[in-house]
């Protein structure tokens, strides 16, 4: 087992000056933990950027190392750069460097068709110091037309710059250690972090991962099912997989555990418990 798996937790910009006091209890909570960093999702073409850029400025003031996403999509070379020149002022040493869905509606792809034409930007205009995290898939991208191709899309990343990836979600670890097994063999060996979602609540998952292609096992899903209506055996029954999986990530040893948080204080904190991770007062 690692001896030293590194924990980060993932939220999103609130919407109203209540989500933001929530989302600063929840944040004040988890770094309890003491994580490597934090992380603020932002939403590709511009929506929530206001969020995410308060959220990380709130954040990093409490002294908490903190990495705003940052999507290329629809998005122009300028608006980049001053999105950066911005969170450079405020401190920022980490971005989490994606390419982002356009919202509906949108057609117009932009400069930034790839992630890794954005990490390339990064890197070709402000140099080395950002630590740029990329997303990887262990199930494989919706819109991936072979698992090959995928893992050299990755290593394209990886080759334009990007240090270390993050995963999407996924209840399976086989598929996390058969990717990490073929990224190996491409020859990349920088760290892919195992993203990892609670399951708290039955719609919202399966609407989810219907849309980012997460894939929830037949018997998590007919479980889920079951449970539905019947909020405390499936919280119990969730925890128990999300449990069993970090286990089983950590005795294989993962680098670290990179939790979706969703902005809540109990489902991370219950299972950072239960695998060994202890709050400091
Ligand atoms: P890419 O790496 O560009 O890959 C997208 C697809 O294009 C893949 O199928 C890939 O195989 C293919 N591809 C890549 N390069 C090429 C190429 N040169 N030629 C042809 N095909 C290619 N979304 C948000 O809007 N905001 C967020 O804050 C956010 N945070 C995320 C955090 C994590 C950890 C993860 C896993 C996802 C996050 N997403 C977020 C979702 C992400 O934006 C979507 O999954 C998006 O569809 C792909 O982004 P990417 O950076 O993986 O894209």
């Amino acid at each position: 087992m690692n001896t030293t798996p590194e924990l980060s937790f993932e939220f999103f910009p609130p919407r109203s000056v209540e989500g933001s006091e929530n989302l600063m209890a929840v944040h004040a909570e988890l770094m309890r933990f003491e994580p490597h960093f934090v992380s603020v999702t932002y939403g590709a073409g511009g929506s929530t950027q206001d969020g995410t850029f308060d959220a990380v400025k709130n954040m990093l003031a409490t002294g908490s190392s903190t990495a705003p996403h940052l999507t290329g999509v629809g998005t122009s070379r300028d608006d980049i750069k001053s999105i950066i020149q911005g969170y450079l002022e405020l401190g920022v040493k980490r971005l989490v460097v994606l390419r982002g869905d356009l919202p509906g509606g949108m057609v117009e792809r932009g400069h930034f068709k790839y992630a890794e034409q954005l990490v390339q930007f990064v890197r070709d205009e402000f140099g080395d110091d950002l630590h740029l995290e990329v997303a990887a898939y262990p199930d494989f991208h919706p819109e991936s037309t072979s698992p090959s191709n995928d893992i050299q899309y990755l290593k394209r990343k990886f080759d334009a710059g990007a240090n270390s990836a993050i995963t999407q979600y996924f209840y399976n670890a086989d598929s996390y250690f058969s990717f990490i097994d073929e990224v190996q063999r491409a020859g990349i060996s920088a760290p892919i972090v195992p993203g990892i979602m609670p399951i708290t609540n039955y719609a919202t998952l399966t609407r989810f991962s219907d849309a980012c292609g997460a894939e929830i096992p037949r018997w998590i899903r007919a479980r889920l099912e079951q449970y539905q209506h019947d909020e405390l055996s499936l919280k119990a029954f969730g925890l128990d997989v999300v449990t069993h999986l970090c286990f089983d990530l950590l005795d294989n040893g993962v680098p670290g555990l990179h939790f979706y948080t969703l902005n809540k204080t109990e489902p991370v904190q219950d299972i950072c418990k239960l695998i060994g991770f202890e709050q400091t007062n």
